[in-house]
Order: C-alpha cells, then sequence, then structure tokens
C-alpha cells in the first residue's frame, strides 16, 4: 500500500469526528474498471476500497476522496473544495481510464457504441452519478443494444463491465427520465453486486430497493414503462 495513505485517511477521520477514536482502517486498492471508491463499517473496522485509477494520484486529490467516503460514511457534508478536486483529477484522468478500459475490453465481445441516435449514454451516466452518486462512481462501457428489444430493458455485465441498454429508449419521444430510470437500476447493480444467500442468488437486496426508490419520479417511470 501506498505510504501515508492510512495516516492521510487517519487525520481526515481526526477532522471529522475530533472526539471519537478513530478505528482501525483497512486501504485496499482495487485493479478493476468496474470497482468504486468505497467505504464501509465492519466490526468496528473501517475497510476502504480504492480504484486502482487513483493509486497514482497527488496527495491532494487522496485527501479529497479520504474526506468524500468519510464524510458520506458518517453523514457530514461534504467539502464544495475536495468535491470539485476528485471531480478535476477524474476528468483529467479520462483517458487513462478509457486505455484501461479498452485493455480490459480486448479480446471480448464487441460492443456497441454510448453514442444513439436522440441519447448519449455516457452524458446520462455522469449526470446520474454526479446527482445520486456524489461522481464516486466509474463508468462502465456504456453501450445501446443492438436491437429494439422490449424484453430485456437495460443489464449490468459483469464480465465486460458493461451497461446495455435497449434500444428503444433512444426515441425522440422518449422522456428523458424514464432513460434515466433504467440507467439508474442498472447503476445500483454496479453498487450493489450480486450476494449469494445460501444457494439462491439475491439480485435485488433491500438496500438495492430502498436505494431505487430514491429516483425523484420512480412512479411515473413505472407507469411510462408498463404502457412501452
Ligand atoms: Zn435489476
Amino acid at each position: 500500500m501506498r505510504e501515508g495513505l492510512l495516516e492521510l485517511f487517519q487525520e481526515t477521520h481526526r477532522e471529522l469526528r475530533p472526539a471519537v477514536p478513530i478505528p482501525e482502517l483497512k486501504i485496499e486498492f482495487f485493479a478493476f474498471a468496474n470497482v468504486n471508491n468505497t467505504i464501509r463499517l465492519r466490526q468496528g473496522r473501517l475497510l476502504v476500497r480504492l480504484s486502482d485509477l487513483l493509486e497514482g494520484a497527488p496527495e491532494a486529490v487522496l485527501r479529497a476522496i479520504a474526506h468524500i467516503l468519510l464524510a458520506k460514511m458518517y453523514r457530514r457534508p461534504i467539502d464544495r473544495g475536495h468535491a470539485a478536486r476528485y471531480r478535476k483529477y477524474l476528468a483529467s484522468h479520462e483517458i487513462v481510464r478509457k486505455t484501461h478500459l479498452v485493455r480490459q475490453m480486448r479480446g471480448r465481445k464487441h460492443l456497441l457504441s454510448a453514442r444513439g441516435h436522440f441519447y448519449d449514454l455516457d452524458s446520462i451516466f455522469e449526470d446520474l452519478n454526479t446527482r445520486f452518486f456524489h461522481g464516486l462512481m466509474a463508468r462502465p462501457h456504456m453501450s445501446w443494444s443492438k436491437s429494439k428489444t422490449r424484453r430485456i430493458l437495460g443489464h449490468y455485465d459483469p464480465a465486460h463491465n458493461a451497461i446495455i441498454i435497449s434500444r428503444v429508449f433512444d426515441h425522440v419521444a422518449m422522456p428523458r427520465y424514464v432513460l434515466e430510470y433504467i440507467v439508474y437500476h442498472e447503476m445500483l447493480h454496479l453498487k450493489h453486486p450480486v450476494k449469494l444467500r445460501g444457494s439462491r442468488r439475491c439480485v435485488h437486496s433491500a438496500e438495492f430497493q430502498a436505494e431505487e426508490k430514491l429516483f425523484p419520479r420512480v412512479a411515473e417511470a413505472n407507469a411510462f414503462l408498463k404502457r412501452l
């Protein structure tokens, strides 16, 4: 692990919660483009997982991500300066991220483009990322499906780190919020990986469903989808 990173998280913890003893911290880097930066409290231990895209990041950026993760964890407001610093770093490393993704996709199944006739899935993703995920989600490969399927409206494919959205949504008469709702649902699959409960795969966990309800026009979107 990168030297000084643990201290940096400890310092940030002290800033946010000066009166509370710092829990034991474990920080790991994950070498997958689809692994987002996450933080969890498990049995008094803080587990931090950072995308390996942050491995070479300057200290100010790591300090920003430490602040964002810990502030989220303790439901404190996120400092604007830190949020801006982190976003700026991500934007400037977009090319690195793409190269990473290209390497990952090489030799794998052919994926179509994110750019449709009416909607661009990359920009839909980034917009939702900012609105609902503090901009913390690493963008997977976004792609329209080959055909206008109504059977599968969208799916997240972890093997290819790709979100595929049915081309029926790439239409001039399609309200943007309906498409956003479909993409938001698939983003939640990225955030809540499938858990094994006994032998049963739990695809939409209770946390998943609770978070899905946070989408502002969920009832309206579902009503629209029923008529599709
Ligand atoms: Zn689902």
